[in-house]
């Protein structure tokens, strides 16, 4: 095995550069416990930078990454352990008062999902992930008739995210604390190419943050 040299180039920069400049805030982090004050759940994709979006520093965002931000439902057995395992420990541990689910456009996870699901097809033959997407199922048939192709997957992309909400309320334990007002569940859509991020409502629409 081999260290890429990209690898201990930036590290060694990092270590001279930023931690020096926040080395205190290291510091301090390592003699108490964490206490983000979000969990965000977001996709693999490289391209979102949620720290850099929402200004975050050491022990502010706990985070997990899935491939196209999906929390599965209490009866997706097979699928849910990774996802829950991290909110459980979110939410009873860490008692973190904000869950953000955090989609974006131009996903690759999805748009597999679509196109599996419109050609009744695994079309690569991908083992895992094809199993994993198909957690899609309900907001794939919710896609309107007649709009573009593009559209479609957009609105797969944004329905995922009130599907993926939905699910939360599955869980007694993600529910008490809802209903106890203990948490605040948030769902965005971002846009990679504008920076565009959208929130939804209490009308379950999304709406233009800026
Ligand atoms: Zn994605």
């Amino acid at each position: 095995m081999e260290i890429p040299k990209f690898l201990i180039e930036r590290y060694q920069f990092w270590k001279k550069n930023t931690f020096e400049d926040y080395k205190n805030i290291y510091d301090q982090a390592y003699k108490t416990t964490q206490k983000p004050i979000a969990m965000i759940i977001t996709c693999c994709d490289s391209r979102i930078l949620e720290n850099s979006i929402f200004g975050g520093n050491v022990g502010d965002y706990f985070i997990h990454r899935n491939i196209a931000n999906i929390v599965p439902s209490i009866n997706d057995k097979e699928n849910n352990i990774p996802t829950l395992s991290a909110i459980e420990y979110a939410l009873k541990v860490l008692k973190i008062p904000n869950l953000i689910i955090l989609g974006h456009s131009n996903c690759g996870g999805v748009e597999y999902s679509y196109k599996t699901f419109k050609d009744k097809k695994n079309l690569n033959n991908f083992e895992y992930i094809s199993k994993w997407v198909s957690c899609l199922d309900i907001p794939f048939n919710k896609i309107p008739k007649d709009i573009t192709e593009n559209e479609k997957i957009t609105f797969l992309e944004q329905e995922n995210i009130k599907q993926s909400i939905e699910n939360l309320y599955e869980y007694d334990f993600i529910n008490k604390l809802i209903i106890e007002k203990k948490l605040n569940v948030i769902g965005l859509w971002y846009q990679i190419n504008s920076g565009l991020i959208k929130f939804l409502d209490k009308q379950n629409s999304f709406i233009d943050l800026d």
